[in-house]
């Protein structure tokens, strides 16, 4: 399975995508944990890509494509990918092309569809582990205790560009800049679309009846 989910901010794209990569047995490759791990461990990616992904702007496609092609070049990405965050632009959906290849047998493309009202409400509640990098929803999918995270007791935390100017940021790129990338997807007939609104299981099973 070589997959692409693209999807809104807070569409619960990292959610599914992770459930799915455990499922199918492959790696979750999401561009935004791996951006968040630079920043946290203050490497000079980090450092560069720190005030960016804070504000809720795009790394630079050079950036993004240096990291994705060396993150696929490793073995265990060979039997398949979810990749979750990447493609964010034209620019770096045309560069995955020209080193995973597209054909029949090649990329697929998973829209989730939901509307910016509800992304706007789903952020608000959002939390993380810092540790493991799960993720709750404070109404619909809670922890059992009180902000700490069930896995490994670390206290949750809301992102820093879950806040409400990053989130509004976010929202216009991933129209301006993202959007565009479904309708490339779209062209070369490769894109699934499916409804991401409602409970996480309900969605997953569209995603997996969609796939089959
Ligand atoms: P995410 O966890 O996918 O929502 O990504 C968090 C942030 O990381 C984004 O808002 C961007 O600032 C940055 N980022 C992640 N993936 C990319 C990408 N493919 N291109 C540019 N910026 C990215």
């Amino acid at each position: 399975m070589k997959l692409i989910f693209i999807g809104p901010p807070g569409s619960g794209k990292g959610t599914q995508a992770k459930r799915l990569a455990a499922t199918h047995g492959v790696p979750h490759i999401s561009t935004g944990d791996m951006l968040r791990e630079a920043i946290a461990d203050g490497t000079e990616l980090g450092r560069k890509a720190g005030p960016i992904v804070a504000s809720g702007g795009l790394v630079p496609d050079d950036v993004m494509v240096g990291i994705i092609k060396d993150r696929l070049a490793k073995t265990d990405a060979r039997k398949g990918f979810i990749l979750d965050g990447y493609p964010r632009t034209l620019v770096q959906a045309e560069r995955l092309d020209s080193f995973v290849g597209n054909g029949s047998g090649g990329l697929r493309v998973l829209q989730l569809l939901v509307p910016d009202e509800v992304i706007v409400k789903r952020i608000a509640l959002r939390r993380s582990c810092p540790q493991c990098g799960a993720i709750y929803h404070l109404e619909t999918a809670p922890p059992r205790d009180d902000e700490v995270c069930d896995r490994d007791g670390a206290e949750l935390i809301a992102r820093p560009d879950d806040n409400e100017q990053a989130v509004r940021t976010r929202l216009e790129a991933f129209h301006r800049q993202t959007l565009p990338v479904a309708t490339f997807y779209k062209s070369k007939s490769v894109l699934r679309q499916v409804d991401g609104v409602g409970p996480v299981d309900v969605v997953f099973e569209r995603i997996e009846k969609s796939l089959s």
